[in-house]
This record gives C-alpha cells, sequence and structure tokens, in this order.
C-alpha cells in the first residue's frame, strides 16, 4: 500500500483481526448474504447464523429453492426480516438468469452491499464504504485512498478498524495512526478520555463534530411488535389476531412476509 497510514491500519489489523467466517471465502454468494446479515445484526450473531444458513442452502440455487417461509423462520432474531425476503427473491432471479453486471439490479441490494461483493468476493479494488469507514476516511484518510494491490485485505482492515478502534467514540490512545490524524487534535482531550477504561470526563468541544447516533428504543415500537408476530406465524402457520394486532399484521402484509386469508387470520407467506 502506498499510503504509510492505510499500511498501518492493515498491520494492525493482520495483528488483531477478528476470526469470521466468511473471512475464509470469496465466494459471492456467501459473501452476499454475509454482508445482507451483518448490515443491521451484531457480528457475533451474524457469524453463527451464517455459518447455519450455509449449511442449510450453500449455494444461490439451494436458496432459489426453499420457500419463503422457511427462509424467513431461519432468519427469524436477526431482525429486519425484509432483508431475507429480498436475498431469496434476490436467489430466485440469478437461478433464472445469473448474476447481473450490475448488482444493485437485484432487489435489497444498495451501492454498499454491490461494493462489498466486489471487493470482499471478486477481490476488486472498490471500497465499500458504510458508517464505520465513512468516519474513518472523513477523520483520518480525507484525501481518500487507493486499495489497489491488496483490495481484500485493505478493505476488510478498514473497516474493522473503523469499528473497533476509530469508532463512534475513537479509542486513539490504541491507534496505531494517531500520529498526524487531524482529527484527534480537533478532539482534544476528549477522544483520549473516551478511550480510557473509566473515563467519566464531560465531552469536550470537539466533540460535537463526532456526532453518536441514538436508537429509537426497540421495546414497545411497532417493529417489536410485528417481529413477535411474524415469529408467531411462523411457528404456527395461521394467527387469529387480536385488535391490537392489526397494525403489525399490516405492515407485515404489506412487505410480503405474511398474508390474510379470507376469514381475516394471518398466515405464513407460502
Ligand atoms: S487518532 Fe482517533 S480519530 Fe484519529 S484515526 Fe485514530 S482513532 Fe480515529
Amino acid at each position: 500500500m502506498r499510503d504509510p497510514a492505510v499500511a498501518a491500519v492493515i498491520e494492525w489489523w493482520s495483528a488483531n483481526a477478528r476470526a469470521l467466517p466468511w473471512r475464509a471465502t470469496r465466494d459471492v454468494y456467501a459473501v452476499w448474504v454475509s454482508e445482507v446479515m451483518s448490515s443491521q445484526t451484531t457480528v457475533a450473531r451474524s457469524a453463527a447464523a451464517w455459518e447455519r444458513w450455509m449449511r442449510r442452502w450453500p449455494t444461490v440455487h439451494a436458496l432459489a429453492t426453499a420457500s419463503l417461509t422457511d427462509v424467513l423462520a431461519e432468519w427469524h432474531g436477526l431482525g429486519y426480516p425484509r432483508r431475507a425476503r429480498d436475498l431469496h427473491r434476490s436467489a430466485r432471479i440469478v437461478a433464472a438468469s445469473g448474476w447481473p453486471d450490475d448488482l444493485t439490479q437485484l432487489p435489497g441490494v444498495g451501492a454498499y452491499v454491490a461494493a462489498a461483493i466486489r471487493c470482499f468476493a471478486l477481490q476488486e479494488p472498490v471500497l465499500p464504504v458504510d458508517v464505520n469507514v465513512r468516519r474513518v476516511l472523513d477523520r483520518r484518510l480525507p484525501g481518500g485512498i487507493d486499495i489497489a494491490g491488496d483490495p481484500w485485505r485493505a478493505g476488510q482492515a478498514i473497516m474493522e478498524f473503523g469499528q473497533r478502534i476509530c469508532a463512534a467514540r475513537p479509542r486513539c490512545g490504541e491507534c496505531p495512526v494517531s500520529d498526524g490524524c487531524p482529527t484527534v487534535g480537533a478532539l482534544g482531550g476528549a477522544a483520549a478520555a473516551r478511550s480510557a477504561p473509566r473515563a467519566r470526563s464531560a465531552p469536550g468541544p470537539g466533540a460535537a463534530s463526532l456526532p453518536v447516533r441514538r436508537r429509537r428504543p426497540y421495546e414497545g415500537s411497532v417493529r417489536q411488535r410485528r417481529g413477535r408476530l411474524l415469529g408467531r406465524v411462523l411457528a404456527e402457520g395461521v394467527v387469529e389476531l387480536a385488535a391490537d394486532d392489526r397494525e403489525a399484521a399490516r405492515g407485515l402484509v404489506a412487505d410480503g412476509l405474511a398474508f390474510l386469508d379470507d376469514a381475516g387470520r394471518l398466515r405464513t407467506p407460502d
């Protein structure tokens, strides 16, 4: 790598990389599943789920022959089940017509996932820019980077560096590229305080430039009610709806995850 900061991040990663099962493969389908799973689910949960998934449906053709009900049941617990629906729809398109040149033509494949497949499966010099990579670029490599030469390792390294070191709350005290970092200077003592295990200081003035996104509470949300209702439908096949199930049921039907029969009961999609 020509950029010494990128080379240093790769060196840090080589000594500290997490063991993730999908890093052993360059198969397009396997990488695609891993990226979709881990996009909104923790890496630890995704890793176990990915291994189960790949044992059950090891190829895109195997997934294409599965029922949507089985796919949703396997996915259940990972959250955001439209991801599973889109994987299934896309698998059927690929099984029928092959992989499109432009992967974003597949349902659920956006610019990030397409770039991740190109980098982590096809090993093309295309950096997939998720929120963690974007943060690293903004803070430490604002001029952008060229990952030609070793795109797979560079992409993996920068992504994990953004997850674990240059995180929303940066661990500047452990950072291998803190020398010359313009952002650590802007943060002053705040970043160092955040990286210390028992730090409790108030954010410094520079912290305003590094917002920490707050999640909406899951408890009591429509998303929680939808998840519970989908779980019941997948387990029981058919569910008599209570009055307070109706909003969640409408959402599941609109998303193609379940359907209402003539008696107004919620059923699995196939
Ligand atoms: S010094 Fe801090 S802000 Fe700069 S790259 Fe390292 S972790 Fe990120």
